[in-house]
């Protein structure tokens, strides 16, 4: 029989009970791990992931409503659905088991096919979390980029650069942000429409991206034709460097539109940043963005596609 999906631990310290409750539940297909109380099932949900737990109440060393209680402190990355199979079914214990975090319960002796069905409601609401939670990560992810040109997007800058800066400071590291503005851009647009506009966009975008450190540096959009490359552990001067290293990048390669259309483009570049060594310890975003930013506009004035840094 094929395997479903996710597998069984089952907790009863009754040896005959237990070998019985695999029985079932492994010959409907689903893999069992076992183990005799809750002590045990605690070491071995430490170390693997069982989304059904069904377990027995009354058991030495750690009985199911602890093992319960446990279960329900712990932060596991996905929820487990516990079944409590118990010979007692006073409505007392009942309530008790679900205060605790019980999600269910039958009363021993259990009929079999109802163990299986409570199991299958359990696996149907396992599955409805995980493609939830799969779908949280897709939007998550999917609302921190720019869908034009595929790098970061504003929100994300917002937030992460705030973060970018706290860390050089706290540990006294260096930290540089290059601001880049695509030079006289409207005219691609007017004279090729926005789709081209866009396609140099995402070209200059990837561009940058593949030459940037890996996992340390990354670039936003800032907005319209206005990109921002962060690059931690990095100076001003060997920022200023870089930059100058892209504005070349950038100038001396053609971006193709079409099968007829060529695009030359400059980028002008404004750089700052903080020193892990002075005074920087309360330089805020906005500050360290409106410097690049003043650097940006000296570099629009001084004729543009050049590379001006904050002094
Ligand atoms: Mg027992």
């Amino acid at each position: 029989m094929r395997k479903k999906n996710y597998p069984v631990l089952v907790v009863e310290d009754d040896p005959v009970t237990r070998r019985l409750i695999c029985k079932t539940v492994g010959g409907a297909g689903y893999d069992t791990a076992e183990a005799e109380n809750g002590k045990i099932a605690q070491e071995i949900l430490k170390n693997s992931c069982f989304p059904i737990v069904v377990t027995d109440l009354m058991m030495p060393e750690m009985d199911g409503l602890e093992l319960c209680r446990w279960i329900r402190s712990q932060r596991n990355a996905h929820y487990i659905y516990i079944v409590v199979l118990t010979a007692r079914d006073s409505t007392e214990d009942v309530l008790k088991g679900f205060e605790t975090g019980v999600d269910d319960y039958l009363t021993k002796p259990f009929n079999h096919a109802e163990l299986l069905a409570r199991i299958n409601t359990g696996m149907r609401i396992i599955g409805l979390e995980r493609s939830l939670k799969q779908a949280y990560r897709e939007i998550k992810a999917l609302s921190i980029i720019d869908s034009v040109t595929g790098c970061y997007n504003r929100r994300y800058l917002e937030e992460k650069l705030p973060a970018e800066i706290k860390r050089a400071q706290r540990y006294g590291r260096d930290l540089s942000i290059v601001m880049c503005d695509l030079d006289h851009f409207k005219m691609i647009n007017d004279t090729y429409g926005h789709q081209v506009g866009d396609m140099v966009l995402h070209a200059f975008a990837s561009r940058v991206q593949n030459v940037i450190r890996k996992d340390i540096d990354w670039m936003a959009r800032y907005g319209g034709e206005e990109f921002l490359i962060v690059l931690p552990e990095t100076n001003v001067e060997n920022a200023a460097k870089k930059a100058d290293m892209l504005r070349r990048m950038i100038a001396e390669n053609r971006i193709g539109v079409s099968e007829r259309d060529q695009i030359f483009i400059t980028v002008s570049f404004g750089v700052s940043g903080l020193s892990g060594k002075i005074g920087c310890e309360n330089v805020v975003a906005s500050e360290l963005i409106g410097d690049a930013d003043a650097c940006l506009y000296r570099a629009k004035t001084a004729g543009r596609n050049c590379v001006i840094k904050a002094s």
